[in-house]
């Protein structure tokens, strides 16, 4: 008998949605749908992917052959479906799974503030907070940690430090419920903005108390009646109009109301009943986590159910360790961390991201496992939706032998550029280079930094990473220079096509190779009269000198390029500040500074290519 060849109508493609795990192969997929593997691979041979029975398949790829036959396919990132089993393995209950109550204490409400932005969710937090430390004990430092707690008549209210609704989506994104109470904060001179209405459908769709503050009632003018009548048009009825919405009148500058507010937050929090168990291992999310030089992975986590405690063994998201230190919002070490208390955690091996769930596993051993076991899965994740048939082409620096052997030489590439459109621009230009002896094929294309993943893609995949106005972060140089990843990063797309064509040509010119000499990370930022932004730094690695050329990067893309006007220690003018110092630095002509970006300074030199 022939092997079954592919024709559409030959066995009825089974009903209803059928899952596939993202990176199958043809072996794996082939079955689900009623069809061989030479089905599969035939068909897509058929339309330009040369792809062999074991080889992981991407998105497109299972896509196509779907619509051919016309079934319904839901794709989902390998390892949703082992989650399941690692939080078997945890023992942490099932979402629909009934939980025994009894014995449960209250817990202090998690308070969100969101509002339109310049409206005072800011000054809002810094007020509330500094209160707090006033008749608090004296010489408590305040730490930014993601998170503080205050105290109202005796009742606890823990606040969440990212005002804005973008940290809360995010979370949100990624399954995390850490809000109980949404603060909406509305200015009175400016009424309900556009972020404000975001704000408001957010807090809604989580189905989160929302309390309205109306701030700045200290301005000359200020229209708390017109804010109001726009919240009523909304829905929200304030209390003085006979509806059920808490409206409290504010000045976050003025220190005018807060009280009020924090009262009213208490009242809507007894309402809510909020309670946990405090006994148990600890469960809850991450707030916010970053890698410290000195401290390694830091992650500021929110504990939900439980009582986290040093020497805990716990995974958060792909990292795991034994819990080294807790350390609370005033910056002390503690030893235990119960129901809405935030603290940062340190002894963890990676850094988890915002919004991942942290649990503390029953030892060790599960804990890691269930770490190693995420990791893996995220890595075949991001091969199924990055990786085409890749097999076979190379790298820029060999592509010119190749196209010489007589070879059809395919070029490997990976493209990050800063925004979609110049991405769009990058890759619609560099397509047009394509000649018949040289294909050119986008292994993955991406808006944002260089990161590790797309160096372990790039060396998985046989590519060439090229970045435009965008960098690589410290992980991905690293993790490049090991795996012998080229990245090349340009700011002129001329440029870029221009050594693309080159190198095509067997002419790939030398490159004006910057040498990063250091990079610090602002920490804070000062606004000082007549002079504009300083940046609060601490500088990671190398040494920053006054005079050098700089990128500012956030989130590693390019915002910027300049160099250091001025650099301080102690108020000191200073030529140089090394690695694991805090300095102040002043840059000509920029002042968007946000706490997290990256200076970084680099000279540059000619380098000779073989
Ligand atoms: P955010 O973007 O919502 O976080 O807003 P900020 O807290 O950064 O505040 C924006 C500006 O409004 C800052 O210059 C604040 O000093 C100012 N501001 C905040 N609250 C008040 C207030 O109650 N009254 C007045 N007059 N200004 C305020």
């Amino acid at each position: 008998m022939d092997a079954p060849s592919y024709t559409p109508e030959d066995a009825p493609v089974p009903e209803g949605e059928i899952v596939i795990e993202r990176a199958s192969t043809p072996l794996d997929i082939g079955p689900k749908f009623n069809r061989t593997v030479a089905d599969v691979v035939k068909f897509l041979m058929e339309n330009g992917e040369m792809v062999t029975a074991t080889q992981s398949l991407s998105d497109d790829m299972i896509e196509l052959f779907v619509a051919e036959i016309g079934a319904e396919v839901r794709l989902v990132d390998p390892g949703e479906e082992q989650e399941l089993e690692l939080l078997k393995k945890l023992d942490v209950p099932a979402e629909d799974e009934e939980v025994d109550e009894t014995g449960w204490a209250h817990r202090p409400a998690v308070i969100t503030v969101m509002g339109h932005v310049d409206h005072g969710k800011t000054k809002l937090l810094d007020q509330i907070r500094n209160a707090n430390v006033i008749d608090g004990e004296a010489g408590g430092i305040t730490q930014h940690i993601g998170a503080y707690q205050t105290e109202r008549n005796g009742h606890v209210l823990t606040f969440l430090d990212t005002p804005g609704h973008e940290a809360f989506t995010a979370m949100r994104a990624r399954g995390a419920e850490a809000t109980d109470i949404v603060v909406l904060v509305v200015a009175a001179d400016d009424g309900i903005m556009p972020q404000t209405i975001e704000a408001l459908n957010h807090a809604r769709a989580a189905e989160v108390p929302i309390v309205v503050a109306v701030n700045k009632i200290d301005r000359e003018n200020a229209d708390p009646q017109r804010v109001l009548a726009q919240l009523a048009e909304r829905d929200l009825v304030p209390e003085s109009w006979g509806g059920d919405t808490i409206v409290n009148e504010i000045s976050a500058l003025q220190n005018i109301g807060i009280d009020e507010l924090l009262e009213s937050l208490v009242l809507v929090a007894e309402l809510e009943d909020l309670r946990a168990s405090p006994e148990g291992r600890a469960q809850g999310t991450v707030l916010e986590a970053h890698l410290d030089i000195g401290r390694g992975p830091v992650a500021t986590v929110l504990v939900q159910h439980g009582t986290l405690q040093v020497g805990d063994p716990m995974v958060a998201g792909p990292a795991w360790g034994r819990v080294r230190a807790l350390i609370n919002d005033k910056g002390e070490q503690v030893k235990e961390a119960g129901p809405s208390v935030p603290v940062q955690v340190l002894g963890l091996s990676d850094v988890a991201n915002a919004g991942d769930s942290f649990v503390v596993a029953p030892d060790e051993k599960t804990a890691r496992d269930v770490a190693d076991t995420r990791e893996h899965y995220t890595r075949v994740a991001s091969l199924g939706r990055d990786a085409s048939a890749t097999a076979g082409g190379a790298r820029l620096e060999d592509i010119f032998s190749q196209i010489q052997a007589g070879e059809a030489a395919t070029l490997n590439l990976i493209v990050k550029a800063d925004v979609n459109g110049s991405l769009e621009a990058v890759t619609e230009s560099l397509k047009k280079l394509e000649r018949e002896e040289v294909k050119l094929s986008f292994v993955h294309r991406g808006v944002g930094g260089i990161t590790e993943n797309d160096v372990q893609l790039a060396a998985t995949s046989n590519a060439t990473i090229l970045g435009f106005n965008v960098r690589p972060d410290r992980k991905a140089r690293e993790l490049a220079e090991t795996e012998h990843v080229e990245i090349r990063n340009y700011e002129i797309i001329y440029k870029l096509l221009e050594d693309i064509e080159s190198a095509m040509l067997g002419m790939l010119a030398p490159e004006y190779e910057e040498v990063v000499t250091g990079d610090a990370e602002v920490r804070e930022i000062f606004r000082v009269p007549k002079i504009g932004a300083i940046a609060g730094c601490y500088v990671l690695n190398g040494q920053i000198t006054r005079g050098s050329k700089v990128r500012f990067l956030r989130e590693g893309v390019i915002i910027w390029k300049g160099e250091i006007n001025s650099l301080r220690r102690f108020k000191e003018d200073v030529r140089e500040v090394a690695a694991g110092y805090e300095c102040g630095i002043g840059l000509s002509d920029f002042q968007d500074l946000k706490s997290g970006d990256i200076i970084e300074t680099f000279d540059e030199r000619e380098i000779a290519r073989t």
